[in-house]
């Protein structure tokens, strides 16, 4: 098993910055990116594909003073460290803050790249691992991750399945946000569980209605991604609504009048702020969404994606069927259907 995990790859200087010094493992907000997810990698992809490991090795070597190009997740990435730089102007000891780790399935030797596209773009990146492994969400839970984006669908099944928040992102054209951090979240099957998608697959909207009636005390389960939302909650709340570097956003298909008051009755017995919640009643997310240039928009049904994805809206997909015997995760066809 080959597994490098450092502040750099081998022979990269590896001088931690301040912010990695006073950032506390058991404090901070560790989130890992991969290497695909934070840049675009596209193209060196199929060259691995087609033309297999030593040629990938080679032209990564070949091509190691050659900066990446910008990915996804980027623009999520550079939004935390501004988050972080506003943490710790409010308090110089703040040590719960973002920690940024790159997972990567490149070897040592073809990682040195990724080392230095992150030095270039100014990327406080704390640790790089570089781990060969056919499985690397195993190391998720030893590093304390508390969100995982990746560029593979087995990778993201395979954090959600240990109880890692994760979410598929997909190579695609980003518009530059602001600096705030903003983060959109869907609610059934992403902050929620997905109880109520699955009556309304058995039962139709009738049934669904009835269902949410009759629970509306009853606090919905947890969903793929509440524990990285209640992390992000608990920061959020160190800052006051005007100055706040980081503003979330419940972006739901429900309608407010019939299914908003489980929702928000949820949120509020987890002890879960957000800064603003829309039910959207079944109407397109896009225009929303282009209102309010997320950094990320995590939703679990691919026809909300593909339309973030059209305007430009970065957006990471949640695979989620808990009805499914393990956690696994749907064809993506199968998460075009209706859902919350
Ligand atoms: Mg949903």
């Amino acid at each position: 098993m080959e597994n490098s995990c450092g502040a750099g790859a081998p022979g990269a200087a590896s001088t931690p910055g301040l912010r990695q010094q006073l950032s506390d493992p058991n404090e901070a907000l560790v989130i890992a990116v991969t290497t695909r997810a934070i840049f675009n990698l596209e193209e060196e992809h199929q060259l691995f594909l087609t033309k297999g490991k030593e040629e990938y090795v080679k032209y990564q070597q070949v091509n190691e003073d050659k900066p990446l190009e910008q990915g996804t997740a980027f623009a999520f990435i550079q939004a935390v460290q501004f988050v972080n730089e506003k943490l710790l102007e409010r308090n110089p000891e703040e040590k719960g803050l973002f920690d940024v780790i790159i997972l990567s399935n490149n070897s040592p030797e073809s990682g040195m790249r990724i080392v230095k596209s992150a030095k270039h773009h100014g990327l406080e990146i704390s640790r790089f691992c570089f781990v060969s492994d056919e499985d690397s969400t195993q190391y998720l839970k030893s590093h304390n991750v508390k969100l995982f984006l990746s560029a593979d669908r087995t990778d993201v099944c395979n954090a959600l399945q240990r109880g890692v928040s994760a979410a598929l992102i997909f190579q695609q054209e980003v518009q530059t946000p602001s600096t705030q951090l903003r983060v959109v979240f869907d609610g059934d099957a992403v902050l929620f569980s997905d109880e109520t998608d699955r009556v309304f697959r058995e039962k139709g909207l009738s049934g669904a209605l009835e269902y949410e009636r009759a629970m509306e005390a009853v606090p919905m389960g947890e969903g793929p991604l509440k524990a990285f939302a209640m992390h992000l909650g608990k920061m959020r709340k160190k800052f006051s609504q005007e100055n706040s570097p980081i503003r979330t956003y419940l972006l739901t298909a429900r309608s407010g009048r019939n299914m908003g008051i489980r929702a928000l009755k949820t949120l509020r017995e987890w002890g879960l702020a957000i800064d603003e919640a829309f039910f959207m009643d079944g109407a397109p997310k896009g225009p929303l969404l282009s209102q309010i240039q997320p950094h990320i928009f995590f939703d679990d049904g691919l026809h909300n994606i593909q339309g973030a994805q059209d305007i430009g809206i970065p957006s990471a997909l949640v695979p989620y069927a808990q009805r499914l015997p393990r956690f696994e995760c749907q064809e993506p066809g199968a998460l075009s259907s209706h859902r919350f």
